[in-house]
């Protein structure tokens, strides 16, 4: 009997449920992932949601009140709707006393849920928020052009016309401190690149995709590049991201509870479903075309900072989040939205698929600027 293929065997790690669907994942002698090490050895010990953190915090709540002094606001946060910028805007409004801009990009993806939920917060905090709407024209245009491209990142879009018109607006009103609800708690298990995570806003890569699939020109879309933003922005112009949450206790289910008893603010099925598009992309096009689960990535999160356990976390992926029927009229109103046909949208997703690598890209200079950052100790989370 000789072997016939050379298929990498299946192997999911033994804490959490990272597994091999993650091309590169390696695991220990233990069969513990790098995922489940690095968080023990890299975040845990720097992460604290004590004293050491209200510390930590109470410092830096006065270092942003001190610098927006006789400004109508201090910081920016953008809100979706979802429950880490939520709680976020909660934590910056009423532990650290701030007055910050509320502002929300509206990509015309908005479920009716997370529409809700901006509502009930920004009215139950007596605050205002602005609005910017993304030109749909433009918007759906770079959509169907990502689609064709057939790469797994079909966030890229929305990901970049949220944070781009969000630094571009703190940019305009010299807004210097972004709160943004990117946490630990939630996120310390870092989706790997290959499931549609490309690291950042690469123009390059816009551009190139764009020009090779799009059909009219982008007037109004907001791009910012990340050299922009990490360096222009960051460095020179002294912008800085700020993440509360990594310095309070957030424990997701009390974070909702919270949430909703005091706002009526109404939980999500699953992380990220405040967009209609990102529920679609996560729970069919990814796993069905590209056989990745990004909930593999945030229940193990969850699984490591010991708010699910690991057999929760490996019943709940057995299943899609929405059923069947569900999914089905959820594909027939993609299509429609981005007006093409059923058909059309099945032929794109029957197309071979492709990665980054094949478009141009400035992937090798972000690599750079990352590896920076964790030398430096400001990315904790695996980067590879
Ligand atoms: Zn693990």
């Amino acid at each position: 009997m000789h072997r016939v293929s050379e298929e990498p065997e299946y192997r999911i790690c033994v804490r959490c449920i990272m597994d091999t669907s993650d091309p590169q994942i390696r695991f220990d002698a233990n069969g513990v992932c790098e995922y489940c090490q690095n968080f023990e050895t890299n975040i845990a010990p720097s992460w604290h949601t004590d004293e050491r953190g209200a510390r930590e915090l109470q410092e830096l709540s006065d270092k942003i009140l001190a610098a927006g002094k006789g400004k109508e606001f201090d910081c920016i946060i953008g809100l979706s709707g979802g429950l880490d910028s939520s709680y976020a805007t909660l934590v910056a409004v009423e532990k650290m006393k701030l007055r910050p801009l509320l502002f929300h990009v509206d990509a015309g993806w908005n479920t009716d849920q997370a529409v809700g939920n901006i509502e009930k917060l920004v009215d139950g905090l007596e605050m205002e928020l602005h609005t910017e709407v993304i030109n749909w024209r433009e918007m759906k245009d770079l959509q169907l052009a990502f689609l064709k491209s057939q790469i797994a990142d079909q966030d890229f879009p929305q990901d970049t016309a949220f944070f781009s018109a969000l630094y571009k607006f703190a940019r305009q009103n010299r807004i210097k401190y972004v709160i943004t609800g990117g946490n630990y708690s939630t996120e310390c298990c870092r989706e790997p690149e290959e499931w549609g995570a490309y690291p950042g806003i690469d123009k390059t890569l816009i551009e190139d995709i764009h020009g090779k699939f799009g059909s009219r020109p982008l007037e109004t879309f907001p791009i910012v590049d990340i050299m922009v933003y990490k360096i222009l922005y960051q460095r020179v112009l002294g912008m800085q991201i700020v993440r509360p949450l990594n310095l309070v206790p957030y424990i997701k289910a009390d974070a909702e509870k919270e949430l909703s008893e005091r706002f009526g603010w109404q939980k999500f099925q699953h992380k990220h479903h405040e967009s209609r598009f990102t529920r679609f992309y996560e729970d069919y096009w990814m796993p069905r075309k590209f056989g990745y689960e990004k909930r593999r990535a945030h229940f193990s999160s969850l699984v490591m900072t010991g708010q699910m356990s690991r057999e929760d976390a490996l019943e709940r992926i057995a299943r899609p989040e929405m059923d069947e029927h569900f999914l089905e009229r959820e594909f027939e109103y993609v299509a429609n939205k981005l007006n093409i046909g059923i058909d059309d949208l099945q032929a794109i997703f029957e197309e071979p698929n492709k990665t980054y690598h094949d478009y141009k890209n400035k992937r090798w200079a972000i690599g750079i600027g990352a590896m920076v950052m964790q030398k430096l100790g400001l990315e904790k989370r695996l980067f590879r």
